[in-house]
């Protein structure tokens, strides 16, 4: 087990293109492990990015109403519809925003055996998907959001 420190908006890491994972290693599997270690330690966040844990490489885990996803180098293949909604970012603590996004996307990506997955999804679950893969370009929701307002 371990949980990391998630990186806050001022650390340049957020900032950067993260890397694509060109071998399954067993670091990759770590990598993966620790996301969801420090996911879980959150209690509030339903999705994280390598680059929050200060690792700059593309992987993604998301958890959702029961639903645990994780992908190497996901992208985002099909966008449909257009929604907006409430985001906020374990690396922007006290802070939320409205996003409009895709209602619905598919995401390709590998798991952790380095099968290719291929994922369907819609509502808030394709809201995460789609905000964790913008963690992966250096994009922060805020960089989309408005009426972006401070929470206690
Ligand atoms: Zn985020």
């Amino acid at each position: 087990m371990a949980v990391y420190q998630i990186v806050e908006t001022g650390d340049e890491i957020l900032r950067m293109p993260a890397k694509k994972i060109e071998k399954i290693t067993p670091n990759v599997g770590k990598l993966l492990d620790n996301l969801r270690d420090t996911l879980e330690a959150s209690e509030t966040g339903v999705g994280l990015a390598a680059p929050q844990i200060g690792i700059s490489k593309r992987a993604i885990v998301v958890s959702y109403e029961e639903e645990y996803y994780e992908l190497i180098n996901p992208e985002i293949v099909s966008k449909e519809g257009e929604d907006t909604d409430t985001e906020g970012c374990l690396s922007v603590p006290g802070v939320l925003g409205e996003v409009t996004r895709a209602v619905k996307v598919q995401v390709v990506g590998l798991n952790r055996q380095g099968e290719e997955v291929k994922i369907k999804a819609e509502g808030f679950l394709a809201r995460i998907f789609q905000h964790e893969i913008d963690h992966l370009e250096g994009i922060l929701f805020i960089d989309r959001a408005e009426k972006i307002r401070r929470v206690e």
